[in-house]
């Protein structure tokens, strides 16, 4: 009896479910049936047929639940991850934001720092000018 139970399990490595598809397999992760492999309809629920069956015996309870804790864990770690990677992503796009401000500001600083140059060669030029022209108050700009 033992025998033929552990042959038909694992015998059947694939099952078809009422749709005559071979059906998907799945870990439990329930408190009572952590870690317990089972089989269902590859289908999406909604349009799914009925079939479902365990693959494995019953685990010990210890084992069900150290494996549904683990779970939870995990899933926590995955959540926070998430949350993290948020936060970053955020950061980094704030960041982008304000690089495109510094971007500007650089633009415009240099834009002055041309115009001052312009403006000093101006002054160069009509310093010259002056000198030839020797108007009394143009020397004095000098
Ligand atoms: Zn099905």
């Amino acid at each position: 009896m033992l025998e033929s139970s552990t042959s038909s399990r694992e015998s059947g490595q694939s099952r078809t479910c009422f749709c005559g598809l071979t059906a998907n397999q799945f870990t439990a992760t329930t408190p009572m049936n952590g870690g317990r492999r089972f089989f269902k309809c590859p289908r999406p629920e909604d349009i799914a047929c009925r079939y479902w069956e365990w693959r494995d015996e019953e685990l010990p309870a210890h084992v069900s639940m150290f494996i549904h804790t683990q779970k939870m864990s995990l899933n926590a770690i995955r959540k926070e991850r998430n949350n993290l990677k948020k936060t970053l992503d955020e950061f980094l796009g704030s960041n982008a934001s304000d690089l495109k401000k510094v971007s500007c500001l650089e633009k415009k600083v240099s834009n002055l720092v041309k115009f001052e140059t312009m403006e000093k060669n101006f002054v160069v030029v009509m310093g010259i000018f002056c000198l030839f022209c020797s108007r009394e108050e143009h020397v004095l700009m000098l």
